[in-house]
């Protein structure tokens, strides 16, 4: 559908695409704090010089995504983001 190829267009360009994705995801064992915080840097090094870096956050924050390095951002970082922008929208109507 031409909606959904110029919507998820941008993840042809993500420096990412064909990486080892391990640096973006929790493994499946218990993860430490240091370990998490190592995988988590080598994920965001890669995203920082990524061409599609704001399409790649918008879209994780648009389908709250819930895991994972995405734009440069963790989860945790992304739910920040998302009450950020909630608060700035204020109460609902
Ligand atoms: S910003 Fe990071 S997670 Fe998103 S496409 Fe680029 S390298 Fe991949």
């Amino acid at each position: 559908m031409a909606t959904e190829r110029w919507e998820y267009g941008w993840q042809w360009r993500a420096a990412c695409r064909g990486e080892d994705s391990s640096a973006f995801f929790p493994p499946s064992h218990p993860e430490d704090r240091e370990e998490k915080r190592e995988r988590e840097r080598r994920a965001k090094a890669m995203c920082a010089i990524c061409a599609v870096r704001a399409d790649c956050l918008e879209y994780a924050l648009r389908t709250r995504e819930p895991y994972g390095v995405w734009g440069g951002l963790s989860e945790l970082e992304r739910r920040a983001v998302l009450r950020g922008r909630a608060d700035e929208a204020g109460p609902a109507a």
